[in-house]
């Protein structure tokens, strides 16, 4: 070989191994079409149904609750009550959400999990203790919320939790702290304009939420994408990995407030009663929550706590009218 030939095999091969063709232009190592975008951990499509048959759960007034029988003092809860458990151990232990801006979630300025729900929680450890920190939050999805109640891992759920029949078969309920409604999220640039134009598209919804139900149930079925949180859906709906994302309005008003890129369109076609979720044998605990949330509406405090959060992405609402069974 010349001299100039030897040179010239060693420039090429120096271009192909600085990813360079011979003729100057890129290589392409990776198609860029195989680059996915990586998916939420945990996510299912078309989860089998776990709730039991409809015919099993007993008809029922979810927002009817158990009638208060007063308010003790704080500090000074009944000798052998649930509350007096509560009190000895030195703090409440409440089942919440860190990933719902506006209900359950971290500010990250304080480090805090604050919101709407967190409220609630706070106000019932004040009525305990005279202190509304003295709170355990134990971060759970909607899929854990009634086997932690059962487990007794928590004394209580505060996680936008619609009161049905089929969950009063399992745990109790306070009386309704709040009334959302099921509508659909969508990209702004999205032609959907409710949920009857779902049919084979693929929805968001969290394992174990009243909203992935609703969607199976649908008269124009989407392909059902379930996941444990619900920032996962808005993730996904960023990413173009799903069409839409279904649940309460509360919870996407939460999403659009983070996001100016989507909005909520059709009509709520549910109606979400919230209730705060305690073990079934804890009956004397209904009643002092109840109690609680008398007294938060009469004094004004769940007003402003709703006027912190919601009025501005929810819109004005009344204080709902407690309803008891007996
Ligand atoms: N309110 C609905 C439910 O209780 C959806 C909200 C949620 O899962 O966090 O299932």
């Amino acid at each position: 070989m010349t001299r100039m030939r030897r040179l010239t095999a060693g420039l090429a091969l120096a271009l192909l191994a600085a990813g360079c063709s011979a003729t100057g232009r890129p290589v392409d190592l990776a198609s860029i079409a195989s680059a996915q975008r990586p998916e939420p951990v945990g996510v299912v499509v078309n989860p089998p149904a776990t709730t039991g048959a409809a015919a099993q759960v007993p008809e029922c007034d979810p927002a009817a609750s158990l009638r208060p029988a007063g308010l003790p003092g704080p500090g000074a809860m009944p000798a052998g009550s649930t509350m007096r458990t509560i009190q000895d151990r030195g703090r409440l232990i409440a089942g919440v959400d860190q990933n719902t801006f506006l209900f359950g979630f971290r500010d990250p300025t304080s480090n805090t999990i604050a919101g709407f729900d967190i409220d609630r929680v706070r106000e019932i450890a004040a009525a305990i203790f005279g202190d509304p920190n003295k709170v355990q939050f134990k971060v759970i999805t909607s899929a854990e919320r009634i086997p932690a109640l059962q487990k007794g891992e928590v004394d209580i759920v505060v996680r936008t939790m619609t009161a049905t029949c089929a969950r009063w078969v399992d745990i109790n309920f306070s009386a309704i702290y709040y009334v959302a409604g099921q509508r659909v999220l969508v990209d702004k640039s999205s032609q959907i304009t409710g949920v009857d134009q779902l049919g084979g598209q693929r929805v968001c919804a969290t394992k174990g939420s009243t909203s992935l139900n609703k969607l199976r149930e649908s008269p124009a079925p989407p392909v059902a994408v379930a996941v444990d949180n619900w920032s996962d859906c808005l993730l996904m709906l960023q990413q173009g990995q799903v069409a839409a994302v279904s649940t309460d309005d509360t919870i996407l008003a939460g999403m659009i407030a983070q996001d100016p890129n989507v909005k909520m369109v059709g009509a709520r076609f549910t109606q979400e009663p919230y209730g705060i979720g305690i073990p079934k044998a804890n009956v004397d605990m209904v009643r002092f929550v109840n109690a609680v949330l008398e007294k938060s509406i009469n004094s004004g405090s769940w007003a402003t706590s709703y006027g912190t959060w919601l009025t501005e992405a929810v819109g004005q609402v009344a204080p709902p009218t407690l309803k008891y069974r007996d």
